[in-house]
């Protein structure tokens, strides 16, 4: 169930209007706002957008959000901007701010597409190079990482599993390939179409061979494991894809 909560505004200075930020970042602004309270406007509402609570392809009202978090529409235009910039959200001429539509199957296969290209690659160079301290930081990320029962696990184990990617790609040495892959954001993507542990199960299993592999820095290894964990998490999300 969303959260239905409102949104702590004690932390706010002064919020008077949504050109205090701009102003602000000119150098002319006398105004500063806590920078965790828009990103807790954000969370709140890519959590519904994620757990479907506002379903995809729908009309977003930013005077209902204002209303329910108990803040200002400032916030909420700010957050519904970076949920924007992430694909979550987009805005459409006289109908304002629309919950993302699903991805439908050809996007689904572009974007599957996109990662077999350079996840496997990354993986490849990540055990060639990474170094010892990201190295150890994978490794504690995903012993972190249990299947999740419920959906706020879940959406805690999506995050997690966005960041384990990330690593591995970071770790390629080459900050256009960890910058191609972020631009995806496949993880909301994916993640957003289904909700169920198994699947989180046996990704958990698939991110254990590729540790090993890396962690070993066997280069075929890590290069196969993640062609295979990506091929087998796109079997399991394939049939929840519209048309
Ligand atoms: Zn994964």
């Amino acid at each position: 169930m969303a959260r239905r909560s409102p949104v702590r505004e004690d932390h706010v200075s002064v919020a008077p209007d949504g050109d205090a930020r701009d102003r602000a970042e000119a150098g002319q602004g006398r105004i500063k706002r806590s920078p965790g309270y828009v990103e807790e406007v954000f969370e709140v509402i890519r959590a519904d957008i994620m757990s479907l609570a506002i379903p995809p392809d729908t009309r977003i009202s930013i005077d209902d959000l204002a209303r329910r978090l108990g803040v200002s529409q400032t916030p909420i235009r700010e957050a519904l901007s970076m949920l924007e910039a992430i694909g979550l959200v987009t805005k459409r001429h006289f109908a304002g701010y629309c919950s993302a539509p699903q991805l439908n199957r050809r996007q689904l296969d572009q974007l599957y597409e996109a990662r077999l290209l350079i996840e496997p690659f990354a993986a490849r160079r990540a055990a060639e190079q990474m170094d010892d301290t990201a190295m150890a930081e994978l490794v504690a990320l995903a012993d972190a990482m249990t299947p999740g029962e419920s959906r706020q696990s879940y959406d805690k184990f999506a995050d997690q599993d966005s960041e384990l990617h990330d690593l591995i790609a970071a770790g390629s040495g080459n900050p256009i390939i960890r910058e191609t892959l972020s631009r995806l954001h496949s993880h909301l993507h994916i993640f957003r179409l289904r909700f169920h542990s198994e699947v989180t199960t046996e990704a958990v299993n698939e991110h254990a061979d590729l540790i090993a592999a890396l962690t070993s820095r066997d280069p075929d290894a890590a290069e196969k494991a993640m062609r295979e964990h990506i091929q087998r998490s796109y079997a399991r999300v394939v049939p929840f894809a519209g048309e």
